[in-house]
């Protein structure tokens, strides 16, 4: 996988280069320095962004389905933790891409950036293979991320109605 320099957000050097690379447990985490100033900055894979995405609105539709469902009016009470709920939701996306968006990719450091090593190696290094997985997954895009969930729920639901088909 390419690691870019981005434009540093606080200087405008366009050099900021990954310096170390994190596994959270769940995602890997990668820091971001300043040669300029002492700026940080840390980033998860765009593909998480999209999943989590995906995942918020699946929450959202179902928890406005039993809330739509409920019977009798909204109240206040109502009214907050659905607000509550929807924020959670957007938080949790944005949060991933907001560093993406605010130290966009340099476009003359893209160009001589080369392989980073240490991802090859992070990945042939690790035997645990949920963790090997999430690190392929992490190379993908948004979309890729944002259609994954998607695509199992379609083919779950679409096993159910096979399976329903056969026995009745
Ligand atoms: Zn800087």
């Amino acid at each position: 996988m390419r690691t870019p320099d981005r434009i540093c957000r606080l200087c405008g050097d366009p050099g900021m280069k990954p310096e170390s690379r994190d596994w959270t447990g769940m995602e890997t985490t990668v820091t971001y320095a300043c040669p300029g100033c002492d700026n940080t900055v840390k980033f998860n894979a765009l593909s998480q962004a999209g999943l989590m995405s995906a995942l918020g609105l699946i929450v959202l539709a179902i928890v406005t389905f039993f809330m739509v469902e409920s019977p009798g009016m909204w109240e206040t009470s109502d009214f907050l933790i659905y607000g509550g709920i929807l924020l959670a939701c957007a938080y949790v996306p944005l949060n991933i891409l907001l560093p993406h968006w605010r130290y966009p990719i340099s476009p003359e450091g893209g160009k001589r950036a080369p392989v980073t090593p240490d991802d090859n190696s992070l990945h042939q290094s690790t035997s645990d293979p949920l963790r090997r997985k999430i690190i392929e997954f992490e190379r993908h895009g948004f979309w890729r991320g944002f259609l994954t969930p998607i695509v199992f729920i379609v083919i779950v639901l679409a096993a159910a109605t096979l399976i329903g088909m056969l026995t009745f």
